[in-house]
């Protein structure tokens, strides 16, 4: 059996500007393979994740680095607006997301999971959820956006080293591995901060997160989930 992401809208909405490329980009490529449009959507602009070398404009080349990335697997962007370490489930960054969502109109989120090691990748976690929900409500207005015709699905993305994450669905990404590796090179800022100064800091984890994700799978390389199970979220896939 083969999960088909034919005519799904998956939009993959993460904390920081190298996230989805670390965590879901396998899935993401598949799905656009498959026929689906793909989307990503990060909040926090990245501009506290300085190299040792200070880059002044962080905020603009981690944009420019995160669009690189997203024409290379033919994904919209939706780039962050709020600052790194701040981030927090209110009014504000829910209306932002209501409007990413309003505007991409996803059938499917992948999201971090509330337990993650990073408060904004936490805050990233309860404001994707809250507006599953409130994107498809009909009394929420948004001027020339409509509700979503239902609330999308969603799906708890890895942690990063899988640090407390029992996932409950693997995505078999064996002919994505490579790129997916590539594009952690995108975020040329980060490399600089990896131990080698060449490769992204989460290079080596990626690919062993990939490759223990697939042994448990069956396959060579994976990226594993958690369906979201709570009323209207949930599907029948
Ligand atoms: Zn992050």
């Amino acid at each position: 059996m083969k999960l088909q992401f034919q005519g799904e809208r998956v939009l993959a909405v993460v904390a920081h500007p190298d996230d989805a490329d670390l965590l879901c980009a396998g899935t993401l490529l598949r799905a656009r393979e498959d026929g689906a449009a793909i989307a990503v959507c990060y909040l926090c602009q990245g501009e506290k994740g300085q190299p040792p070398v200070p880059v002044p404009d962080l905020a603009g080349m981690r944009r420019r680095e995160a669009l690189n990335s997203a024409e290379m697997i033919g994904a919209e962007l939706f780039t962050g607006i709020f600052s790194d370490m701040t981030l927090a489930d209110n009014e504000a960054s829910r209306a932002f997301l209501v409007n990413v969502y309003r505007t991409f109109r996803p059938t499917l989120i992948l999201a971090h999971p509330s337990n993650d090691y990073h408060t904004d990748h936490r805050a990233t976690s309860a404001i994707a959820e809250v507006v599953t929900w409130t994107a498809a409500a009909k009394g929420l207005v948004t001027e020339g956006l409509a509700p979503l015709p239902s609330p999308p699905a969603l799906w708890w993305l890895d942690t990063l080293g899988m640090t407390s994450f029992e996932p409950t669905l693997f995505i078999d990404i064996s002919a994505y591995a490579e790129l997916k590796e590539r594009l952690l090179l995108s975020h040329v800022s980060q490399l600089s901060r990896g131990k080698d100064g060449d490769a992204h800091p989460f290079r080596d984890l990626v690919r062993e997160q990939m490759q223990v994700r697939g042994r448990e799978a069956g396959v060579n390389a994976a990226e594993a989930f958690r369906p979201y199970v709570t009323y209207k979220r949930t599907r029948a896939w």
